[in-house]
C-alpha cells in the first residue's frame, strides 16, 4: 500500500506577478537513485522518511513525477557577478512548492539540477554528484554551527553523465530554504518591472520574513533595515568561523539571512584576511577580510531597488538608504566583537579588548597558525598544539589574556564552557570534504560522508570521536581551490 510523503504544498509565489517567474516542469531523469536523505530534517518537515526512500519517493526528489497539486516554477532574478549587472534566473532548479511545516513555517522545497529553464543561457540545467553532496557536507555543517542557512534534505543521482571539465554523475539535490528572495531578485523587478511590482514583492518579503512590519510607520524602511541586520550577524557569523563563500554576487544574498548557494565557499585553515579558494576569483573580491564591505556593497544595491517606495522625495529617500547602509558595518562590528570575545571566554566589556583580539589574530596570521585550531587549544587549554606555542610574543599575550579572565566575576570554568560553545572543535576541513566526495563520487561509498556528517552535526561537542576531523593536511605542494557553478 501506499505511503503517504507528507507534502503540504501552497504555492504563493506564484501568485505574484507573472514576469517574476516561469510556470515549468523538471526535465524528467533515466534512472534515479536516491544517495543520501536528511531524516531528522525529514521529520521537521513533516515528511515521511520510509516514504521518501519508496519509488514515488525518489521519482519526486528527482523531479520525474510532480506531487499532485502544486504549481512548479524557475525564479526570475538579476544580479552583479562580481561587480557585473546581468539578467540570471533559476537555470537549473525548479521551484517544488512551499512546504508548510508542521511548526506552521512556510520553506521552500527546490530541486536544484532539475533540468533546463527559460533563464538557463546557455548552461544545461544539470548539476554533478560531487557538487551536490559538497553542498550537502557544507551547508548542513553551517547548520551544525548555528549559522543560519538553506538546508539539504536529499541527493539523487540521476543514472545520466553530465559534461563538464570530465564526465560525471548527474546529480540533484532538493534543497530547502526560508526563501529563495534574493537582492538580485529585487534588482530584476526594480530593473525591468514597475514600482508598483516593486512594491508587490516587498510587500510580499515582509510578510514572508518581517511580518512585525505591519505596525511600521514605513514599512520598505524598516525591511531594508531589518534585511540589514540579519546580514550584519549572518556575516559575523561566517567570520567568527573562518567561513569563506567564495561567490558573494547580489544573486547568492538571501534576503531571509539565510547562507544560500553553495559554490566555491570554503573554511579558512591558516589565518590570513587575504584567503581565497576560489578559481575564479583572481582579483580576490570576495576574500575573508572582504566579506564585511562585499556585504555592505550588495546592501547598497538592495537599497537602491527600495528608493521610489522609501519617500517620495528621491532626495530624501537615498538619504534616508545611505543612513542605514552605513549603520551595517559597526552592526556587523558589533556582532563580530561580541563573538570574540565569547570566542576568548570573556563576558564583561573593556576597550582593551580589541587590541587583545587583534594581537591574537596577528600572531595567528605571523605564524601560520590554523585558525580553527588556535581557538579550540585554548579552549582545551592545550597550547602545545598550536603553531604559536614557544613564541615569546605569544606568552606575552597569553599572560595579558590571563590578566583579562581574572578581571570579571565568572570562575574559569564558566569560561571555558563559553569558549566551548564558542569555538567549534571542527569544521568541515577541505581534504575531509575531498576524502568523503571521492568515496562518493568514485567508488559510490558513502560512509566515509556520513561519518563527516555525523561528526559536524555538534561541532562544539568535544567528544573523542570528533578528534580525528581536527587534524590539519599534509602540507601540499598546490593551495586548495574550489570551482563555481559545476
Ligand atoms: P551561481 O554561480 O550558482 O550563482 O549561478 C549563476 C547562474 O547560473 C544562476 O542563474 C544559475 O541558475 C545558473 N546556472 C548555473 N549552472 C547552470 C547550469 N548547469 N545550467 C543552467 N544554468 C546554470
Ligand atoms: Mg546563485
Ligand atoms: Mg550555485
Amino acid at each position: 500500500e501506499k505511503i503517504d510523503i507528507g507534502w503540504n504544498f501552497e504555492n504563493s509565489y506564484a501568485h505574484l506577478p507573472e514576469s517574476m517567474f516561469t510556470r515549468i516542469k523538471p526535465t524528467p531523469v533515466r534512472k534515479p537513485e536516491l544517495v543520501i536523505l536528511n531524516e531528522t530534517l525529514a521529520t521537521a518537515l513533516g515528511l515521511n522518511s520510509t516514504a521518501l526512500h519508496s519509488k514515488e519517493g525518489v521519482q519526486n526528489l528527482a523531479g520525474n513525477e510532480v506531487p499532485e497539486g502544486t504549481v512548479t516554477l524557475a525564479q526570475a532574478y538579476a544580479g552583479h557577478q562580481f561587480g557585473h549587472f546581468t539578467m540570471l534566473g533559476d537555470g537549473r532548479a525548479a521551484l517544488i512548492g512551499e512546504q508548510i511545516i508542521p511548526q506552521g513555517e512556510r520553506v521552500d522545497i527546490q530541486l536544484k539540477g532539475a533540468g533546463r529553464t527559460p533563464y538557463s543561457r546557455g548552461g544545461d540545467g544539470r548539476a554533478g554528484l560531487g557538487p551536490m553532496l559538497r553542498e550537502y557536507i557544507i551547508s548542513e555543517a553551517m547548520h551544525g554551527l548555528g549559522i543560519p542557512t538553506t538546508r539539504s534534505l536529499a541527493v539523487v543521482t540521476t543514472g545520466e553523465t553530465i559534461i563538464r571539465e570530465t564526465e560525471q554523475p548527474g546529480a540533484i539535490l532538493t534543497r530547502v530554504a526560508a526563501s529563495h528572495l534574493r537582492v538580485g531578485t529585487f534588482q530584476y523587478v526594480a530593473a525591468w518591472g514597475t514600482v508598483e511590482d516593486v512594491r508587490t514583492l516587498a510587500d510580499y518579503t515582509l510578510q514572508r520574513h518581517y511580518p512585525e512590519a505591519v505596525s511600521q510607520e514605513n514599512r520598505y524602511l524598516f525591511l531594508l533595515r531589518e534585511v540589514i541586520g540579519r546580514q550584519a550577524e549572518l556575516i559575523a557569523k561566517w567570520q567568527l568561523v573562518g567561513f569563506i563563500h567564495g561567490v558573494m554576487n547580489t544573486d547568492n544574498m538571501a534576503l531571509s539571512g539565510e547562507t544560500i548557494d553553495y559554490g566555491p565557499c570554503a573554511f579558512m585553515d591558516v589565518y590570513h584576511p587575504e584567503t581565497v579558494f576560489s578559481s575564479i576569483d583572481q582579483q580576490g573580491r570576495y576574500a575573508y577580510g572582504n566579506q564585511p564591505g562585499i556585504a555592505s556593497w550588495n546592501l547598497a544595491r538592495f537599497a537602491e531597488t527600495l528608493l521610489p517606495l522609501l519617500a517620495d522625495d528621491q532626495e530624501q529617500a537615498i538619504q534616508l538608504a545611505e543612513e542605514e547602509i552605513a549603520d551595517f558595518k559597526e552592526r556587523s562590528y558589533h556582532h563580530w566583537l561580541s563573538g570574540m570575545r565569547a570566542k576568548l571566554g570573556i563576558f564583561n566589556e573593556e576597550v582593551e579588548d580589541v587590541a587583545l583580539i587583534e594581537d591574537l589574530l596577528d600572531l595567528m596570521q605571523k605564524y601560520r597558525a590554523d585558525y580553527t585550531n588556535t581557538f579550540r587549544a585554548l579552549t582545551l587549554e592545550k597550547l602545545e598544539e598550536t603553531a604559536l606555542f614557544g613564541a615569546a610574543e605569544f606568552t606575552k599575550w597569553q599572560e595579558l589574556w590571563q590578566a583579562r579572565l581574572s578581571r570579571q566575576q565568572q570562575s574559569k570554568e564558566v569560561s571555558l564552557q563559553l569558549m566551548r560553545n564558542s569555538n567549534p572543535a571542527i569544521i568541515p576541513r577541505n581534504h575531509r570534504v575531498e576524502e568523503a566526495l571521492q568515496a562518493a563520487v568514485q567508488q559510490e561509498d558513502y560512509s566515509v560522508m556520513e561519518r563527516l556528517l555525523k561528526a559536524l552535526s555538534n561541532p562544539y561537542a568535544y567528544s573523542p570521536e570528533q578528534d580525528e576531523y581536527s587534524a590539519l593536511p599534509e602540507e601540499s605542494a598546490r593551495p586548495y581551490r574550489t570551482f563555481c557553478g559545476t
